[in-house]
């Protein structure tokens, strides 16, 4: 059986390679996050563009029939006009021809504006479209190297997420909790001392304390400077563990 200072070093171990693997993968997640975010914006800014577009394109063949049809009706009227045969009436129908010119004047202006419009709104498009793919290519590059990192350390994650477990089992609910509280302070909460040092904040370890660890090695002790659980390099450690660094 195994004593908790033995369990607590190897638990220590095991965390510490787990958060170096996880720290291999670094911002990627969130930054994979950041671009999807963009990628999806960068569409539905697309979207939108094309919908004014189209309604500006509808707009223009419809107006394009309005126009023939009052140039078709100016021309009704005009032979109408011919055939008069009072003055009242003529007035009438001068007043309608006028009506129908100022109105093909009016579409005509319009639809000029319409023109440099659409104009504008393809080149946007194409900016826009040529953002979406940018922020694809970066998304799937991005996605990419998780992946390839992420299948590198599949194997060794579940081998160490199952040594953890098998270890903490052993170690008791006091101690994995002071564990845990030394850890929000140091990654590495458990170390060896080496050349008479705490290991974790290099300070010298008292002559007599370095012989009581030897001496007593069920027995927790603490680097006084640092806080950290310290154990003398004799402490035997299983070697799937020690392999793991
Ligand atoms: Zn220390």
């Amino acid at each position: 059986m195994k004593s908790e200072l033995q369990n607590l070093a190897e638990l220590a171990i095991v965390d510490m390679k787990l958060d170096e693997l996880q720290e291999d993968c670094g911002d990627l997640p969130l930054t994979i996050k950041r671009i999807e975010k963009l990628y999806y914006d960068h569409i539905a800014t697309v979207k939108e563009t094309e919908q004014i577009l189209s309604d500006l394109r509808k707009f223009k063949a419809e107006s394009k029939i309005t126009l023939q049809t009052l140039k078709d009706r100016e021309a009704v009227l005009a032979d109408k006009q011919f055939n008069v045969k009072n003055n009242k009436e003529f007035d009438a129908i001068t007043k309608e021809i006028d009506h129908a010119k100022s109105e093909f004047v009016r579409l005509t202006d319009e639809l000029r504006g319409v023109g440099v419009k659409e104009e504008n709104l393809v080149q946007m498009l194409e900016t826009q479209n040529k953002d979406v793919e940018n922020s694809k290519t970066e998304l799937d590059e991005a996605q990419k190297e998780l992946e390839m990192i992420t299948s590198d350390q599949n194997e060794d994650l579940l081998m160490l997420r199952n040594k953890r477990k098998e270890i903490t089992k052993n170690v008791s609910q006091h101690w994995y909790a002071e564990y845990l509280r030394i850890r929000t302070l140091h990654h590495d909460a458990v170390v060896p001392v080496k050349k008479n040092s705490c290991s974790g904040c290099y300070s010298t370890i008292p002559p007599q304390k370095n012989v009581e660890l030897r001496n007593n090695e069920d027995k927790i002790y603490y680097c006084e400077n640092c806080g950290r659980i310290i154990y003398t390099q004799e402490l035997e450690i299983d070697p799937e563990v020690l392999n793991v660094i």
